[in-house]
C-alpha cells in the first residue's frame, strides 16, 4: 500500500513528537508499505514568521512572505529525516522545489496546478520514506508559494490524489472530527463518518481540524480522508 500520512504543527513541535511520529510511520512501513510523510511546521512557527516579518513591516511583499514561510516546513522535514536516520531507517526530505509541486503565482492563497511525482516515485523505489513539506508550493518561474493556513492538508489530499495513493491520513492533535472543538466543548461528540459536504460546511464555519481546500480537493478526487490522533492509537478515528 502507498500511505499519504499528513502530521500537523502539534504533531511534530518538539524532539519527543518527532520521534513519536517517526515511530508510528515506521510500524506501517515495516509492515511492507510505501510511506509519504507531509509536515508542517513546528508548533507556531508559522505565527513566530510571521511576527518577524512584522518587526520589518506590517505590510510586506507577498512574495517574500512566502519565502519566509517555507523556511518553517522546511526545518520539519529535515529533522524528521535525521529521525529516521537515527532510528535505521532510509528516509529522505524533499520541498517542493525539489518535488516539483507547481502552483499559480497567487501568493499566499495559491492552487496547485500539477504534482510531479518521478522524483518522489524514484526515492519510494529505494525504498525510502519520503518527507514531504505541506504548506508550500513554486510558481512556474520558480518562486516559492504557500497554499493559505492550514494548507498542509491540502498539500497531502493532492499528493495521495497525484500518487494514486491507497490511503491519505490527517494526523492532527484531536482524534477525529467533532461537532465543536474537543478541546474547549467538553460534551462535543466525534463524527465517526462525515460526507465531504459535511465537512465542507464545517470547515467553512471554521472548524479548524481541515483546510476547506483540502476538502474540496478530497471530494473532486474522490480521496478518502481518515483523521486520526498522533498521539493516541484508537482505532476509532473519522472517515471522510
Ligand atoms: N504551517 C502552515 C500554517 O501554520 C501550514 C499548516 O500548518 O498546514 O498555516
Ligand atoms: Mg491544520
Amino acid at each position: 500500500m502507498l500511505m499519504v500520512k499528513k502530521f500537523g504543527g502539534t504533531s511534530v513541535a518538539d524532539k519527543e513528537k518527532i520521534f513519536n511520529v517517526a515511530n508510528r510511520c515506521i510500524e506501517d512501513y515495516k509492515k511492507g508499505n510505501k510511506i509519504v510523510v507531509v509536515l508542517s511546521a513546528m508548533g507556531k512557527h508559522t505565527d513566530e514568521l510571521i511576527s518577524l516579518a512584522n518587526e520589518i513591516s506590517i505590510n510586506v511583499p507577498k512574495r517574500e512572505m512566502d519565502m519566509l514561510f517555507t523556511v518553517g516546513e522546511q526545518i520539519t522535514v529535515s529533522l524528521m529525516a535525521m529521525a529516521f536516520d537515527k532510528l535505521g531507517i532510509p528516509a529522505v526530505s524533499l520541498n517542493a522545489f525539489q518535488v516539483r509541486m507547481l502552483t499559480n503565482a497567487n501568493y499566499g492563497d495559491a492552487e496547485i496546478i500539477k504534482i510531479e511525482t518521478e522524483r518522489i516515485q524514484a526515492e519510494l523505489s529505494k525504498n525510502k520514506i519520503v518527507i514531504v513539506t505541506g504548506f508550500q508550493g513554486i510558481d512556474e518561474n520558480n518562486n516559492y508559494t504557500t497554499l493559505g493556513r492550514g494548507g498542509s492538508d491540502t498539500t497531502a489530499v493532492a499528493l495521495a490524489s497525484y500518487l494514486n495513493a491507497d490511503s491519505c491520513e490527517i494526523y492532527t492533535d484531536v482524534d477525529g472530527v467533532y461537532t465543536a472543538d474537543p478541546r474547549i466543548v467538553n460534551d462535543a461528540i466525534k463524527l465517526e463518518n462525515i460526507s465531504y459536504d459535511e465537512m465542507l460546511e464545517l470547515a467553512n464555519l471554521g472548524a479548524g481540524v481541515l483546510h476547506n481546500k483540502c476538502v474540496k480537493l478530497a471530494k473532486a478526487n474522490n480521496i478518502k480522508l481518515v483523521v486520526r490522533s498522533s498521539m493516541s492509537n484508537l482505532e476509532r478515528n473519522s472517515c471522510i
